[in-house]
């Protein structure tokens, strides 16, 4: 008995494990290339303040302080110059992305190009829903 329920669990966590990676596979969202460098940031920022904080309670000697706080420094330094050479690709990515995708007034039909004076569920030249 105690056997059949141990193997019951173990279809059990087995078909968990299946489900769930089913549905992360097809998922997986594109990662920003600067998600890691922003939290790397956060991160720095946190250790910094913490660092301020210790020190002002006497924990550190000033030459810790200064020495911690000059390499977290230089670290942060390091991934803001890095977040800034990853940003321009992906800023002009976006430009170009709302460029080519005008928002749908209801004016200018976003299957022909047609434009009209006023907004129209389906476009006059084309017939296809404007929106
Ligand atoms: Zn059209």
């Amino acid at each position: 008995m105690v056997f059949a329920v141990a193997v019951l669990l173990a279809l059990g966590s087995i078909a968990l494990t299946l489900i769930v990676r089913g549905k992360d596979v097809p998922e997986t969202p594109a990662v920003s290339p600067t998600a890691h460098l922003e939290q790397r940031k956060v991160q720095i920022y946190e250790n910094l303040r913490d660092l301020q904080f210790e020190y002002r309670l006497g924990k550190l000697s000033d030459e810790d302080y200064q020495k911690t706080k000059v390499d977290l420094q230089r670290e942060l330094a390091k991934v803001l110059a890095e977040i800034d050479t990853l940003q321009p690709a992906q800023a002009k990515a976006a430009v170009a992305a709302a460029e080519s995708k005008p928002k749908p007034d209801g004016k200018t039909c976003p299957h022909c190009g047609a434009k009209f004076p006023l907004a129209l569920k389906f476009c006059g030249a084309c017939g296809k829903a404007m929106a």
